[in-house]
């Protein structure tokens, strides 16, 4: 058992004492709120959460310098801290982080939406045997089942970790066919980012052509800005790149809208259903720019992020009844502004010393690749760099580096030769284990404050919304077996397509027929719209409780 600091001081241990037992008996199987603040009782008809995923502070202070130093969209509303740990690591990975901030419960990393097998960092809950990689309900399930419309954005392929997270549930992020099959029947209203490529039978194990399912299901599909713009389509699914889109400052704006358009647009859609809706926005390519140890492609990707949430927070005043949110799920490379190299003239560094090598570069790795000559020559990189990024003292290694780079892979070679002149530090290639900053606005002028679970975050949106997520996790997650078994009914699995396996139920006359990741039935031949999705976790199926009940 973990020792408790509560804050010291008798009214804030009282405080402290308050906060914890209340946050404890909303959490369940993922309290551990010892340090959790009070929050104060916020509702609002629609919440935006945006993630900037893998944003370390310095990287924000970073793209606000290069700026000008004017305050980015998001700097009014910072709030609090947020604690990103995983339920078995300190650092966390991009799945159990957004699983937590979806469903407010940790997980295990590659787990998008369900149950860890174990919990063991210090002060959480034991996993109850059986729970393991059970799926737990996200916020967007619960506010859809509450009649809100709800949309998910990423500029990753869509089934990427996090925006699968508040959509999907199976215990390994790299399941792309069973994350984006759910994606699809997973009635959400707006679905924009990249990943075209893998909704196509070509791409797909199971041979499902679900472009074809999308359009059948109502959707219009759209794979422009033009054709987003002219959409005045209720069902949205936009589909701008074949996996990621592009980093913001290489953006072909006729090919792939930016963030804040996508967020714009998503809002205009959503906002038209009287009851309120629930919105994801993820600004996923952070954290791949922060894996490169690129700056340019953070700086870009913040700025495009934090224009998505000026969108976001604009809506919010005018409409008066919207909670934002802006929180990234964790750091990421350990970004500084300052490096080895400033260690004995860090306070003499005029500003220019970190910004100016930053302004020059016109392009992120990714998008100068196509600039390079095929087979790439010395001279042509030496030309190269220095047009895209005023470097005209490339030394040889970094000019043969250049040459040798994979494709695709140029953000990790370029970014650190601008990071070397700028004095950017980083201290690692992957996730970092700190806190992170929380940014909020609710009606009223209220905010979430103090330092915070990521779990807190989807218990705070639920509560706002007036959804209970523990309610919603019993409706859609029916452990299948037991529960048909209980009414008398056979149960076996239809493998004869191994990948589309289907549950079959029989009692008297009655067959039910139950395929994995959809949510149609098919009881006697007869199709039926399910509450939810027909969930298979690698060891047994779950199902909402319509399901088991359309068996007598
Ligand atoms: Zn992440």
């Amino acid at each position: 058992m973990q020792k408790l600091e509560p804050a010291r001081g008798k009214n804030k241990t009282t405080a402290w004492m308050a906060g914890a037992l209340s946050a404890a008996m909303l959490l369940g199987t993922g309290a551990q709120s010892a340090v959790a603040a009070e929050q104060p009782d916020i509702e609002a008809q629609n919440v935006i959460i945006l993630i900037p995923d893998g944003m370390g502070m310095d990287g924000t202070t970073l793209a606000r310098w290069y700026n000008g130093g004017e305050a980015l969209a998001m700097d009014e509303m910072a709030s609090g801290l947020v604690r990103t740990y995983s339920a078995d690591a300190a650092i966390a990975d991009s799945a159990p982080a957004g699983t937590a901030f979806a469903t407010g419960h940790k997980s295990h990393t590659g787990y998008v939406g369900v149950l860890p097998d174990k919990n063991t960092m210090p002060g959480l809950e034991a996993i109850a045997s059986g729970d393991e990689k059970k799926p737990v309900a996200n916020v967007l399930e619960a506010a859809r089942l509450a009649g809100k419309s709800t949309g998910i954005i990423a500029t990753s392929e869509i089934m990427h970790a996090t925006p699968a997270a508040f959509s999907a549930h199976y215990p390994d992020r790299g399941n792309y066919d069973a994350l984006s099959e759910q994606q699809v029947y997973a009635g959400i209203d707006v679905v924009l980012g990249g990943g075209a490529k893998y909704f196509t039978a070509k791409e797909r194990e199971d041979g499902e052509d679900l472009q074809a399912v999308i359009e059948d299901l109502g959707y219009d599909l759209v794979k422009n800005p033009a054709e987003l713009n002219a959409s005045d389509s209720d069902k949205l699914w936009g589909m701008f790149a074949d996996s990621a889109m592009s980093y913001e400052m290489d953006r072909n704006p006729e090919e792939q809208p930016s963030l804040a358009e996508m967020t714009s647009k998503a809002i205009d859609v959503l906002d038209r259903n009287e009851d309120g809706f629930f919105l994801m926005v993820e600004g996923s390519k952070v954290d791949w720019a922060a894996h490169a140890n690129d700056p340019i492609g953070i700086i870009s990707d913040v700025n495009a992020f934090d224009d998505a949430v000026g969108e976001a927070l604009e809506f919010a005043k005018a409409d008066g009844n919207t909670m934002v949110i802006a929180v990234t799920d964790h750091a990421n490379g350990g970004i500084s502004i300052g490096d080895r190299a400033t260690t004995g003239t860090y306070d003499t560094e005029p500003l220019e010393t970190f910004i100016a090598p930053l302004l020059k570069a016109k392009l992120t790795g990714e998008g100068v690749e196509a600039k390079l000559a095929t087979p790439r020559t010395n001279n042509n990189i030496k030309q190269v760099m220095a047009e895209y990024y005023g470097i005209a003292d490339l030394t040889n290694k970094e000019v043969e580096a250049i040459r040798r780079a994979d494709a695709g892979r140029l953000n990790g070679v370029i970014g650190p030769m601008i990071s070397e002149r700028a004095h950017i530090g980083w201290t690692s290639g992957g996730h970092t284990g700190g806190d992170v900053v929380l940014y909020s606005y609710a009606p009223n002028g209220q905010k979430l404050s103090g330092l915070l679970e990521n779990t807190d975050i989807a218990r705070e949106m639920a509560s706002a919304l007036g959804v209970d997520l523990d309610a919603v996790t019993k409706q859609l997650f029916v452990p299948a077996e037991a529960a048909f078994e209980a009414k008398g009914a056979q149960v076996t699995t239809d493998d004869s397509d191994a990948a589309n396996p289907v549950l079959v139920v029989t009692k008297g006359n009655n067959t039910l027929r139950l395929p994995v990741f959809k949510s149609v039935a098919e009881l006697n031949g007869q199709s039926v719209q399910l509450d939810g999705n027909v969930i298979h976790n690698g060891q047994q199926f779950f199902l909402p409780q319509d399901a088991i009940d359309l068996l007598p």
